[in-house]
């Protein structure tokens, strides 16, 4: 295991190929929250900083946009180079500023790679398509062109996948990019753009910019910044997804997720629990892809409580560099609070509270933001612990008669992000993901997070905009499509035509 990290000081930004101070006066603590202390400061940057790195991008595209794309590629291919070799100083970081446990912050990075290994076939990506012939002596083929200078905003709780959810693809396209990672873990972005530059890609191609909202309006109503990825809160994602695309650019906007897992009485009830323990606990339930719901059905509900409880009571909460760590804290004392509020609200409502993870104290780090795993029983549908992202260590399970009201509840919900189903029974599976109205869904897989190849996007208050994050959607989302037809004077009759051409 690497050493864990520790920088000390203001992290500024980088842009044009280099790290510049922030010059604004306004920064942020970082913490460390399995301490539970300001372990660094990042600078926020002004709308002049945000208008340094989009300069610097513009001056970048021309060079970088007509570069061939297998040259695009060979820099991407040592970039990959670079994260595998550094893939666990970038874990380390990513444990230190957000609280994850080592080996799933290793999984983060690893997921982040995928991307980057996708991208790295960007030739045949772009390939377009032709069409010989389309009338006499006429030809038409289509060609994918870069939007120009992009932007990608990312929260905080995957510092290093989320982003390569986006830039990869976006740079492979031809793209250059402004990155404005989570202002509570910004190191990870950091680290990433010195091992761009170190794989040779050209100044000003991927600038990081650090800040808050002041920043990202500054993006948000740039002339020249063409697109915008966000990933982040459903209300935020709105208001990009809005002021985005009301300043007429192509906006991306993944928002908030409340996922659920539907147990069937035939499942595995083993792997049912295990997977319903990891899915709800893993990352202290700061994935977007995180279960908060199980839908018990029938039967499943008595026999699965008991297990489930018990599991929940004996997780390994600790800070997230030790070893054997299943849990480490949450991000900060803020969005504990939060977690511990729902809690009580849960409660007061009257769902029935198994297991309290509240005022966990872990040894040797009294102040870190620890809590527990908790377990409701008895929720319904009318409650705010079941309708909102608590987006912590917090598993309510609701109590359903049958499949047909499982999948009534889950198609009610607001969110539509992520769903699992665990039975052996191939019909209910093969219903299941034909009538449920989410975005990802997986037959005994809590977790359905697709491959670098196939997209990431779920439905309703999950996702504003068309497309979905990388595969080939994030290839349409960062390219715009182009015709052409070509006819040569030899093929071209005498005389105006006045009536709509047709094929001759
Ligand atoms: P957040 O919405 O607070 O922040 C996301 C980004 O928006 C950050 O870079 C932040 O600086 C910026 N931001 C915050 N407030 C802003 C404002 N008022 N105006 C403009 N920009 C603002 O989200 P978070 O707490 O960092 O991340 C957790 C959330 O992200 C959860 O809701 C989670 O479900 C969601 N998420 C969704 C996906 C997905 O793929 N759908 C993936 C990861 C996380």
């Amino acid at each position: 295991m690497p050493q864990a990290y520790a920088h000390q000081g203001t992290l500024g930004h980088y842009i044009n190929g280099r790290e510049v101070a922030g010059q604004s006066g306004r920064a942020a603590d970082v913490f460390n929250p399995a301490l539970g202390h300001v372990a660094r400061q990042v600078s926020l940057a002004t709308s002049a900083e945000v208008e340094n790195a989009v300069a610097a991008a513009s001056a970048a595209l021309p060079g970088w946009s007509s570069t061939p794309p297998i040259r695009r590629a060979r820099v991407l291919n040592r970039f990959l180079a670079l994260m595998n070799e550094r893939r666990d100083e970038l874990a380390a970081i990513i444990t230190a500023e957000h609280g994850k446990v080592f080996s799933d912050a290793q999984g983060e990075v690893m997921r982040g790679i995928d991307v980057v290994e996708f991208a790295c076939g960007i030739p045949q990506l772009l390939k377009g398509d032709y069409t010989d012939q389309v009338s006499t002596g006429i030809d038409n083929w289509t060609m994918r062109q870069p939007l120009g200078v992009v932007a990608g905003i990312t929260p905080f709780n995957f510092p290093c996948m989320v982003p390569c959810w986006m830039f990869p693809v976006a740079l492979a396209c031809g793209n250059t990019f402004i990155l404005k990672p989570s202002e509570r873990d910004p190191s990870a972005g950091l680290f990433m753009a010195r091992l761009l530059t170190e794989a040779g890609l050209p100044d000003g191609v991927f600038n990081v910019v650090n800040g808050d909202k002041e920043a990202v309006d500054a993006l948000l109503h740039h002339p020249e910044v063409e697109a915008l990825s966000f990933v982040g809160s459903t209300p935020i994602a709105q208001y990009i997804y809005q002021t985005g695309a009301g300043n007429g650019k192509r906006v991306q906007a993944l928002g908030g997720a409340k996922n659920h897992m539907v147990v069937m009485p035939d499942a595995d009830l083993e792997q049912a629990v295990d997977g319903l323990v990891g899915a709800a606990y893993g990352s202290a339930g700061e994935r977007c892809m995180a279960i908060s719901v199980a839908v018990l059905v029938g039967e499943s509900a008595d026999r699965i409580l008991p297990r489930l409880a018990d599991r929940a009571r004996s997780l390994v909460i600790k800070n997230g560099m030790e070893a054997d760590a299943e849990m480490g804290p949450i991000v900060t004392r803020q969005a504990l609070e939060r977690i511990e509020g729902y809690i009580a609200r849960g409660i007061e409502e009257g769902a029935e509270l198994v297991v309290d993870g509240r005022g966990l104290k872990v040894p040797g780090h009294e102040e870190g933001f620890f809590t527990g795993g908790t377990l409701f029983d008895r929720v319904t549908p009318d409650m705010v612990v079941y309708r909102e992202e608590i987006f912590g260590p917090v598993l309510c399970c609701v109590r359903v008669p049958d499949f047909a009201e499982a999948v009534r509840l889950i198609n009610a919900h607001a969110y539509g992000n992520g769903v699992a189903c665990y039975t052996r029974d191939g019909n209910v599976a093969r219903e299941f993901a034909r009538q449920i109205k989410v975005g990802m869904v997986g037959i005994n897989v809590p977790i359905p997070v697709p491959m670098a190849w196939h997209g990431f996007g779920g439905w309703k208050k999950s996702l504003f905009g068309d497309m979905h994050a990388y595969g080939e959607e994030g290839v349409r989302f960062y390219t715009r499509q182009k015709s052409v037809m070509q006819r040569w004077p030899e093929s071209i009759g005498k005389g105006a035509e006045f009536a709509m051409p047709t094929a001759k």
